[in-house]
């Protein structure tokens, strides 16, 4: 993975509320750090500790694949658009901004309860997607 990281270029960060009620700290993580098996993830707020088990940390490993991948097509994402149907025609939404501009979120199971990782990823250069 630390070869992912590398084709990369950029830091992607994940990051969830903690699950903690009381606490309305934010758990923070790199994703390319999800790969070491000993990985924990720790509320900066309340230091409650997350360990991710095997099946989500291959579920986030593969998030990190798909956005080395995105990046490494970024130059025909220019291109590319996607069509979205609304009451007064068509829109079209470009593909470099909805992976850009929106926030990315993946939906996973922590244990039994799901939760929402947010996904932030720096953009290559300050240029790309414009
Ligand atoms: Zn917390």
């Amino acid at each position: 993975m630390a070869n992912n990281t590398d084709k990369l270029g950029a830091k992607a960060q994940i990051d969830f509320h903690c699950l903690d009620n009381d606490c309305e700290g934010i758990v923070k993580f790199n994703l390319a750090d999800v790969a070491s098996s000993d990985f924990q993830a720790v509320c900066e707020k309340c230091h409650r500790p997350y360990e991710l088990d095997g099946e989500l940390r291959k579920k986030l490993q593969k998030m990190l694949k798909l956005i080395v991948t995105i990046r490494e097509v970024e130059d025909i994402l220019g291109d590319c658009s996607v069509s979205v149907t609304v009451a007064g025609g068509e829109v079209k939404i470009p593909y470099a901004l909805l992976l850009t501009r929106l926030n990315t979120m993946i939906s996973l199971n922590y244990g039994n309860q799901k939760v929402d990782f947010h996904l932030w990823v720096e953009p290559s250069s300050p240029d790309t997607f414009r």
